[in-house]
């Protein structure tokens, strides 16, 4: 039976999940507690409009939750203003340029190849909203946007919006110093590191100027998917266009389980952040150090390879597809990824790869199990040992790593 078949496959990802190393930047694992929460009678609800002015009855419960959730936003991101309905990244974006922006307008973004998200490219969501869309000047040395460049380009072609943020995102983006050289509005995409902002380990975009952050809620974050869109200092009309944008523009209901867990993994992150971002950073150093001591480049060694949650192996040749299966099959699990100076015709098959520590580290994992990984990098790649060898050593591994930390039991 069909059903019978779809049980299986939920089950069988389950526990082959908690049998990999998964690497992949994007991706979280939540608590006990938040994973209760997406699972709740919430899933089953409707509730448009704000807490308290609903246009649905039966809201007095996940009024108050929304409301806690809001508080604890406020209080992790030091917000003006917080929405957690968004119900992605993507949507957050979405709503972000409807609010924002008109077609015609000129944004400058990061590309694709340089780190940039599809939702801030041409070909993506900036793009059908009908901007023009001009590109960051990238310094591929540095891994990060090219400050004197973009300033220079911001009185070329006089901006109304700046997106910062990105999904190859290895540094800090100059967000002070852009913002003190222009009077477009700075929006801030912190999808990848809102976890690593919220455990106050990376830059505060807000203190550093920007008006808006748009952000997904499940990957340095690591809540269910879903979105986030917060404002520091926005002006009026700005701030009254992007409600709208949101609700009743881009969104209706807003998947209010996942309101639950998102506000229950905020109280978590107030509760146990810190400890938990500074843990993510140091894994991805450790394993950035690792990984060239067994042989692999990484990107930005000369920087001390990250202040993020990310790390970039570079491969040298256009071997990515071929590495990313291989280690699937060694129940590793990673992303091929795009380098600035790999042709965008390279996309399918990339000269790198793209790793983040974040769930690892909620796993319980240190740096030693940094250096064990990336040995076990070493035997797959490098010396081609056989990769279903190498799964059952993995498989063995993730036994000892089965605790969600840093997060609430329920
Ligand atoms: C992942 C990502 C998004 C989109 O988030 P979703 O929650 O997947 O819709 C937006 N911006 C950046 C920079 C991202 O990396």
């Amino acid at each position: 039976m069909s059903f019978e078949k779809i049980k299986d496959y939920i089950k069988k990802q389950e526990n082959w999940r908690k049998h990999t190393i998964n690497l992949i930047a994007s991706e979280n694992i939540t608590s006990p507690a938040a994973k209760k929460a997406i699972a709740s009678g919430f899933m089953h609800k409707y509730a448009e409009g704000w807490p308290k002015q609903r246009y649905y009855q039966g809201c007095k419960y996940i009024d108050e939750v929304e409301l806690l959730g809001n508080s604890a936003f406020y209080k992790l991101f030091n917000a003006d203003y917080v929405d957690l309905r968004p119900v992605s990244g993507a949507v957050a974006n979405i709503s972000m340029f409807f609010g924002l922006t008109r077609p015609g307008d000129t944004i400058i973004s990061l590309d694709t190849s340089d780190g940039g998200h599809i939702t801030h490219a041409k070909f993506g969501a900036a793009g059908l909203r009908g901007l023009n869309v001009v590109e960051f000047p990238y310094d591929e040395e540095e891994m990060n946007i090219d400050t004197d460049k973009t300033i220079k380009l911001i009185n070329e072609v006089n901006p109304k919006l700046i997106l910062f943020g990105a999904s190859v995102f290895l540094f800090p983006h100059p967000v002070k110093e852009i913002v003190e050289n222009s009077d477009a509005i700075v929006v801030y995409d912190a999808a990848h590191v809102l976890g690593l902002i919220a455990g106050k380990q990376f830059q505060d975009p807000f203190k550093e100027g920007a008006g808006v952050m748009t952000a997904s809620t499940h990957k340095t974050f690591p809540g269910p998917q879903g979105g986030v869109l917060m404002t520091k200092n926005l002006d009026q009309e700005n701030m009254a266009n992007v409600q709208w944008a949101i609700f009743p523009g881009c969104m209706s209901n807003h998947h209010l389980h996942h309101v639950a867990g998102k506000a229950i993994t905020a109280y978590e992150m107030l509760e146990y952040g810190e400890d938990y971002a500074k843990q993510t950073i140091k894994n991805a150093q450790k394993l950035g150090e690792a990984m060239t001591e067994n042989g692999f480049a990484v990107a930005a060694e000369n920087k001390g390879f990250t202040k993020s949650h990310q790390i970039v192996l570079d491969f040298k040749k256009y071997i990515g597809k071929w590495a990313a299966e291989t280690l699937e099959e060694a129940n590793i699990i990673t992303n091929k990824n795009l380098l600035p100076w790999d042709p965008v015709e390279n996309s399918s098959n990339p000269s790198g790869m793209r790793l983040g520590t974040q769930e690892m580290t909620r796993m319980g994992m240190k740096e030693s199990e940094m250096k064990y990984i990336a040995e076990l990098f070493k035997k797959v790649l490098l010396d081609k040992r056989d990769p279903k060898e190498i799964r059952k050593e993995v498989s063995e591994f993730r036994e000892d790593y089965q605790e969600v930390h840093y997060g609430f039991n329920w």
